[in-house]
């Protein structure tokens, strides 16, 4: 029951209590499952974290002043991080599964689709699109998203009067969301090796990497005041960004070069589609008598321990799992299933010493509870086996948590999000322990029900910075 709630509006010091949550309980630990989980938060922050109902902190006795927010029969969870979103391809979501005359029905055949409605938006539909697809998942306990964007130009290539026109649409449709943002800001150059860019790809690309880090400046400088902690107490920014080449198929690898040479300089998150399709590994082959984690190593894109991010990395050899140690892997399952990717081999990377995040890719579907629960069962598909991505106490509901927070978290350069702990902001979601889904289920098994069995259905609050969002 809710003593007093806090509303919609800022909130400047509350306690928030539930029956159970995933916690980190002392500094630098892991989290863990608990039950009678309490929370203080001062304006956007985490203050104090405990749990139990013989460690009441404090300041409910002393203070007035502290809201009590007692969620009841909910489950508290950190708020999920998406490492991978193209926000306007939500826009085609249920549009692409009819087989028409002659259609090869492949990637290829959906990437067709995919620019169709790539070049139908100008700066207002960017911003409608990406506002709806963000409001989304904002309702599906997403707290924080990369948004890997290279919607750059006008459909002619052409740049408009602000060249930035397109990447501040979706800064302004985070901000009005109130979803924590990190921009993926993407190079684009080629069709392929030693081919121009596609007419339907002209307004993805910028005339040279010059230009493109010359309006990378120019946005990272107009958007400042969210980045500066004078004007933001928050002990995460709601706004960063990181360098994106695409591919190793749309960029060459002297810009890569000089990509990662930027990144490394100014400390900035990279990210790129890797070995998605066995078509990209095998131009890639022929191009450099390399793999692409090969080539991305080499440009210097993986110098920087834990910096690089690669999204999907499926079709890979053993050379590149050990390439990746330190690094993250991006899983998009249930996108990499609706294109017929084929399957991440996660287990071999986690074994490699990769950290797994997720992402919700085409946002097709946009929850990444179920992103996590596929990870698993395409593993176990893969091997005909069971429980495979297990922590030492061989439970897998913490691995696939820990992609949807933590890892992505990592993957954003954020470490500070993805976990309630002090000194991190109060991102965070309720899950409603009533709900048909959980209701029933033992205390200790919840975060398997919800992991592998569940959906983001049972999601009844959403917080972002100390506020409530949904
Ligand atoms: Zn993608």
């Amino acid at each position: 029951m809710s003593v007093s709630a806090p509303g919609q509006g800022q909130v400047l010091r509350a306690r928030v209590t539930a029956a159970q949550g995933w916690i980190v309980t002392e500094p630098g630990a892991r989290p863990r499952l608990v039950s009678e989980p309490w929370i203080t938060i001062e304006g956007p922050n985490i203050v104090a974290v405990g749990h139990g109902p013989s460690a009441r902190p404090p300041d409910a006795q002393t203070d007035t002043q502290t809201l009590v927010y007692d969620l009841g029969q909910s489950l508290l969870l950190p708020g999920l991080v998406n490492a991978h979103s193209h926000a306007f391809q939500r826009a085609i979501r249920g549009a692409t599964h009819r087989r028409g005359q002659g259609d090869p029905s492949s990637f290829w055949s959906w990437r067709d689709a995919m620019y169709r409605v790539a070049n139908s938006l100008d700066p207002e539909g960017v911003y409608t699109q990406t506002r709806a697809c963000f409001a989304e998942m904002l309702a599906r306990g997403i707290t924080c998203v990369g948004e890997f964007h290279y919607l750059h130009h006008q459909p002619s290539g052409e740049p408009y009067p602000d060249p930035n026109a397109l990447s501040l649409a979706v800064v302004r449709a985070a901000r009005s969301v109130g979803l924590r943002l990190c921009l993926l800001e993407v190079y684009y150059a080629r069709a392929g090796a030693g081919a121009g860019p596609l007419p339907e790809q002209r307004r993805f690309c910028d005339r040279s990497v010059d230009a493109y880090l010359a309006r990378f400046e120019a946005l990272r400088a107009s958007t400042k005041p969210e980045l500066d902690p004078e004007s933001n107490p928050e002990s995460a920014p709601w706004l960063s960004f990181g360098v994106t080449p695409h591919s190793v198929r749309a960029v060459p690898a002297d810009a890569l070069r000089e990509l990662a040479r930027y990144a490394n300089e100014h400390r900035l998150p990279i990210h790129a589609h890797v070995s998605e399709q066995p078509l990209e590994n095998q131009q890639c082959l022929e191009e450099y008598g390399r793999t692409p984690l090969e080539v991305f190593a080499d440009a210097g894109c993986l110098d920087r321990p834990g910096a690089f991010t690669a999204v999907h990395a499926i079709h890979v050899d053993d050379s590149d799992l050990e390439r990746m140690r330190g690094h993250q892997i991006c899983a998009c399952p249930s996108t990499e299933a609706d294109l017929g990717d084929g399957v991440i081999p996660a287990r071999r990377w986690r074994e490699h010493g990769a950290t797994l995040a997720l992402g919700s890719d085409s946002n097709a579907v946009i929850d990444l509870l179920q992103e996590g629960r596929l990870l698993e069962m395409h593993e176990r598909l893969a091997q005909r086996a069971r429980l495979c991505l297990t922590d030492t106490d061989g439970q897998v509901a913490p691995v696939l948590l820990d992609a949807a927070t933590i890892g992505g978290a990592q993957a954003l350069g954020q470490p500070l999000l993805g976990k309630l702990a002090v000194g991190s902001p109060f991102d965070a979601l309720a899950l409603d322990l009533d709900h048909w889904l959980l209701r029933g289920v033992a205390p200790e098994h919840t975060l398997d029900a919800l992991l592998l069995a569940g959906s983001a259905e049972p999601i009844s609050q959403v917080w972002v910075g100390g506020r409530r969002r949904i």
